[in-house]
């Protein structure tokens, strides 16, 4: 059986100060809740921080990227052990911003994959077609390249603590989310494809899920969804209140 999963993405957003004062709020509003997993992947600079805020709570710990590297003259990057002993458990890996605007390929997105597995972290690996891409119908074939570069050379054990999230570029940070009928077929596709690759096993343990402009007003439809398993947050990750209403959202 999966569970819900509501993971907020910070992005370049919250200095120390604000980014404990946030969690803070979301964790003393939560502290009760223990049918969903709550995620937050601050800034690297507060996750240390955040660690020892959420380190006894029911809200978990994750990072934006990392480097495939171990150490070394890699100067402005993290590895794998730095997140750890920052005290994470998870890391984004392949997010849109950073194929966009920061070279990230299939390639790059699966060493670090590997990287994250073999240190123990819990890689969220994104995937998402473009809007230009949706509107030339190839949105299948965009993501049936970017699950497997990403899961190259992975076992079927790898996949016992890998999510992955669909993210269509047109919804993040636009206010427009796929309705919950088209994000559905696509996670649906995205487990069939999990099923060829590996097996019914797999396909269906994977938690899958969906970012872009996911809202309080809008959540608890797509968490309903049989195929969609909770939702990777960016904008509305950012404020207590709708935070809150999200880990909530849909719950009896
Ligand atoms: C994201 O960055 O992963 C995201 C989904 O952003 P937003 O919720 O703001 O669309």
């Amino acid at each position: 059986m999966r569970r819900i999963l509501v993971a907020g993405n910070w992005k370049m957003n919250k200095d120390i100060r604000e980014s404990l004062e946030l969690v803070k709020k979301i964790s003393y509003a939560v502290n009760d809740i223990s049918v969903r997993d709550i995620l937050v992947c601050p800034p690297y600079t507060s996750l240390s921080a955040v660690h020892e805020l959420v380190k006894d709570t029911n809200i978990k710990l994750g990072a934006q990227n990392l480097f495939w590297e171990e150490s070394g003259a890699y100067t402005g990057e993290i590895s794998a052990s730095m997140l750890k002993s920052a005290g994470c458990e998870y890391v984004i890996i392949g997010h849109s911003e950073r194929r966009q605007y920061f070279g990230e390929t299939e390639e790059t997105v699966n060493k670090r994959v590997k990287k994250a597995l073999e240190s123990g972290l819990k890689p969220i690996i994104c995937v998402g077609e473009t809007l230009q891409e949706r509107e030339g119908s190839i949105t299948e074939k965009v993501v049936d390249k970017q699950i497997r570069g990403a899961f190259e050379g992975l076992s079927e054990a790898d996949c016992d603590t890998i999510i992955v999230a669909y993210e269509p570029v047109w919804a993040i940070g636009t206010g427009k989310t796929a309705t919950p009928d088209d994000a559905n077929n696509v996670h649906k596709f995205i487990r069939n494809l999990l099923k060829e690759l590996y097996n019914e096993n797999v396909a269906e343990k994977m938690v899958i899920l969906y970012g872009g402009s996911v809202k309080p007003d809008n959540a608890a439809e797509l968490f309903a969804m049989e195929d969609i398993d909770g939702g990777l947050v960016g904008g509305a990750s950012l404020k207590s209140d709708d935070f809150i209403a999200l880990i909530k959202a849909g719950i009896e």
